[in-house]
């Protein structure tokens, strides 16, 4: 398998790339769609970034949206005209607590869409279980706690949730299919000391991959850093030999735990990913991303409320252009190292792109 995390993938759209600058003068599709299909959600992790009150991230969200049914299936069939490649399905709240989810991923088995999702996996069994493994890229569940007590002290759930997701999740691989299950494990000051243990767990009921992330405590990366300093080192040494005994092939381990600790300012004026991979949430509105999802101030771009996304897409071009990351993007950014990659792409000189 190759690299999963890259982002280098955007350079294998060359068209899209092209499309992007202001000057270019064409509107293209999304590459990627994310769908935010209810903000309902049966966890709640002290750390969601939806809703910590001191993140930007998810500051005017209503927990009770939900996309309609007859809304998600026009989104849909608009993609698919349009030739989004992908979407992912991602909160808000859980993916899984949306009553429409096992009908909407019909229609995209349908269509050309490749689908993915992220989720607690708390409702991870029965029929949606059995369409995933069998049609979707990919599945990434998030943890936290390393045992039944922890997990649901992180989480405010029943305390043998953590069991039970462990059980879903090797009920899941069981079943066969190409469905790749990955696992994103969150670090924070309470299980900085079991993360090499419950890679080593994971590893032990078959999923596809690990990936270790920062917790993100506040919008400036110097409070982050500050955060943690005191257990990165670590939490470096159990990825690395989490990595040594069991990385490879089989059980990919993605170390994410640096990345996110980098400065959050920008120094560019308009970010390109916004056209490449934009969200739609559970209120119908259309966000830049998903760092600013559920920002309306900064991350609107629209409601298709009243709209198709298609005719959304088509019309207006120049509101792509209106956010300026160098002044409201300060904060944690998923697409930064993207965006300048893209940004020095666009800006090489025509006239001596032969002299490679
Ligand atoms: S620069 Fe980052 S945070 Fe800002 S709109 Fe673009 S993707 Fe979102």
């Amino acid at each position: 398998m190759g690299l999963l995390y890259t982002k280098m993938k955007i350079f294998h759209f060359k068209e899209k790339l092209d499309s992007l600058s202001e000057e270019s003068n064409q509107i293209s599709p999304p590459l990627h769609v994310r769908i935010k299909p209810t903000n309902i959600c049966n966890h709640d992790c002290w750390y969601c970034a939806y809703r910590a009150d001191n993140l930007q991230l998810g500051q005017d969200m209503n927990v009770l949206d939900s996309i309609p049914r007859i809304k998600m299936l026009e989104i849909v069939e608009d993609l698919a005209a349009m030739g989004v490649r992908a979407v992912t399905f991602s909160g808000g709240g859980d993916p899984f607590c949306y009553p429409h989810l096992l009908e909407t991923v019909e229609r995209l088995r349908d269509s050309k869409i490749r689908f993915a999702a992220l989720t607690n996996g708390s409702r991870l069994y029965s029929s949606i279980a059995e369409f995933f493994a069998h049609h979707a890229t990919w599945l990434r569940i998030s943890m936290d706690g390393w045992d039944n007590a922890s997990y649901a002290a992180y989480r405010n759930c029943p305390d043998d949730e953590f069991s039970r997701v462990l059980a879903n999740m090797e009920t899941f691989k069981k079943i066969g299919g190409k469905c790749y299950l990955g696992v994103g494990i969150v670090v924070d000051i309470r299980n900085f000391n079991h993360i090499y243990d419950l890679i080593r767990k994971l590893q032990g009921i078959g999923v596809d991959s690990v990936k270790v992330s920062p917790c993100i405590v506040s919008n400036s990366g110097a409070e982050n850093n500050a955060y943690h300093d005191p257990i990165c080192s670590t939490v470096k040494e159990q990825i690395a030999k989490a990595m040594a005994e069991y990385g490879g092939q089989e059980f990919e381990i993605n170390d994410s735990y640096h990345k996110q600790l980098e400065t959050f300012s920008k120094t560019y004026h308009w970010c390109p990913y916004l056209q490449i991979s934009p969200v739609i949430g559970a209120d119908l509105n259309v966000y830049t991303c998903h760092d600013k999802a559920y920002n309306i101030k900064d991350g609107l771009l629209g409601s298709i409320s009243d709209k198709r996304f298609k005719e959304f897409w088509s019309v207006n071009r120049s509101k792509f252009y209106g956010i300026d990351p160098a002044v409201i993007c300060n904060h944690h950014c998923v697409a930064d190292s993207s965006n300048l990659r893209i940004i020095e792409y666009l800006s090489a000189d025509k006239n001596h792109l032969d002299f490679v």
